[in-house]
């Protein structure tokens, strides 16, 4: 079996001015810029990319966007593109997270749009996907991440599927405090594989990330992390401030 490096994400969404996030940064190169034993990668808001690209210059940990359009330039008010992302040295960009589907409409073809732009541009997508509570409660939990990861995969060739990272994030967890029990992220987690396998191979299944996000926080993460087919996490509030976000890198690092 291949082992595959954890990943440890922070989406800080809209918080943190550039000010702001540069004291963030500065904290988090001090304590986990030496780290290679896991992938630590940073998802501030555009407006601080450029210097906290600047800030971890040197060090192990990259830098990732919250959002990007699929067109790489033109009239699109608002909308940043691939490349300019990676013009700021971006390495990641987190594409379909719940709060895009639902505040901004996003849908799984517009996602899959960014998915093929992100990986043309040789920036690694975090395709985020999960139900809603209705969702679970009413027992369509695994057929409504099927189908936003195979919309969202839709195109992608086997060459390049192996780079992508999958986030499962169940949107009743996510900012709420309520987190997935092990049994029910490592089932849905499994399922992912599965169906990674099944679109791919079995060699790129074993390959792709798969992190949890919902509510991912020091006292929870050992026991998910410790779980076969969870990878890492994307982390939202626990990652506004160092002292978790450390914590929750050391956790990955000790779940090896
Ligand atoms: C997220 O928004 O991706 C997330 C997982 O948020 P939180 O950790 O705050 O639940």
């Amino acid at each position: 079996m291949i082992s595959r490096k954890k990943l440890i994400a922070g989406n800080w969404k809209m918080n943190k001015t550039s000010a702001d996030a540069l004291t963030l940064v500065g904290d988090l190169v001090a304590s986990i810029g030496r780290q290679n034993d896991v992938e630590v990668v940073l998802c501030p808001p555009f407006t601080s990319l450029e210097a906290v690209g600047k800030a971890i210059e040197g060090s192990s940990i990259k830098l990732g966007a919250q959002n990007m359009h699929h067109e790489g330039s033109g009239a699109f008010t608002g909308e940043i593109s691939a490349p300019m992302l990676r013009s700021l040295f971006a390495t990641h960009v987190i594409l379909g997270h719940s709060e895009r589907r639902s505040y901004f409409a996003e849908t799984d073809e517009f996602i899959n749009k960014k998915v093929l732009a992100a990986l043309k541009n040789q920036l690694r997508p975090i395709l985020c996907v999960g139900e809603t509570l209705a969702e679970r409660e009413s027992g369509s939990t695994l057929k409504v991440v099927q189908t936003q990861t195979e919309r969202g995969l839709d195109g992608v060739g086997k060459d390049l599927a192996a780079g992508m990272v999958i986030a499962y994030e169940p949107v009743w967890a996510i900012g709420t405090g309520k987190v997935a029990t092990t049994e029910q992220a490592q089932e849905v987690h499994a399922f992912i594989r599965g169906l990674l396998t099944k679109l791919f191979t079995t060699a790129v299944a074993e390959k792709v990330r798969i992190l949890y996000g919902g509510s991912m926080k020091p006292a929870n993460a050992p026991e998910l992390l410790a779980q076969k087919d969870i990878d890492g996490g994307l982390i939202g509030g626990a990652s506004l401030e160092a002292r978790s976000f450390v914590e929750l890198v050391t956790a990955a690092s000790a779940a090896r």
